[in-house]
């Protein structure tokens, strides 16, 4: 039994959208964070359904929204490796070992872990993906701005990390899956 079904190392935009669509479906679903997004560098004008608001503000409530669906949040640590354990991931941290089914790397810019992991990389130095996120190394995900040179944008993340969580979903659920929701799902 693993501690989570999903590990998801980086809480900016790309990580707390993984971890959304995750929890949302019943994932186990733990994110683990060191608070140093780019989003609290900026100011959203360009984010679709969005007309204006503060990188930091939207992180308040990207994490309001993440922990109404039981995303286990561990702000403020940081994850020191992630290594293939036979049979899922094992998540090193500061604070101990963490057993997942699943992991999504959401670290911005910083491929480190990726490449520690034995992820491969393009000509162009970044993680090879393709459009599920998952990389060459099977139930190891990568989203954001990891998987792209330039381009970098927090919509572009989300997206991203949707992606990556609803492949995981189609994994455990054994057929395609979409997230679909219903005006009368609101009422
Ligand atoms: C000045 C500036 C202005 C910008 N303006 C805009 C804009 O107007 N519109 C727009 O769309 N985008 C803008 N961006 C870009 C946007 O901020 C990024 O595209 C977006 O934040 C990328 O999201 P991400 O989730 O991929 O990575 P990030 O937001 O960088 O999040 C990565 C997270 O992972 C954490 N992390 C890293 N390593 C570890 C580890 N080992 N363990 C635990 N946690 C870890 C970090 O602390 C961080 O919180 C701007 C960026 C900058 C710098």
């Amino acid at each position: 039994m693993t501690d989570t079904d999903v590990a998801v190392v980086g809480g900016g935009p790309a990580g707390l959208s993984a971890a959304l669509f995750a929890a949302k479906n019943g994932l186990r679903t733990t994110v683990f964070d060191t608070d140093e997004t780019w989003m609290h560098k900026a100011h959203l004008f360009n984010y679709l359904g969005i007309e204006s608001e503060d990188g930091s503000a939207f992180m308040d409530d990207s994490r309001a929204q993440v922990d109404e669906f039981g995303v286990e949040r561990r702000q403020n640590v940081a994850v020191t490796s992630v290594a293939e354990n036979g049979g899922g991931f094992t998540v090193s941290t500061e604070d101990g070992e963490h057993e997942a089914q699943y992991v999504v790397l959401a670290t911005g810019a910083n491929r480190d872990l990726a490449a520690e992991l034995g992820c491969g990389f393009t000509d162009e130095d970044v993680v090879d993906v393709d459009v599920t996120m998952e990389t060459t190394v099977e139930d190891a995900y990568a989203t954001g701005a990891m998987v792209r040179a330039e381009e970098w944008q927090a919509i572009i993340s989300a997206g991203d990390g949707a992606a990556a969580a609803l492949n995981v979903l189609t994994k455990e659920k054994g057929e395609h899956f979409h997230d679909f929701d219903t005006p009368a799902d609101a009422e």
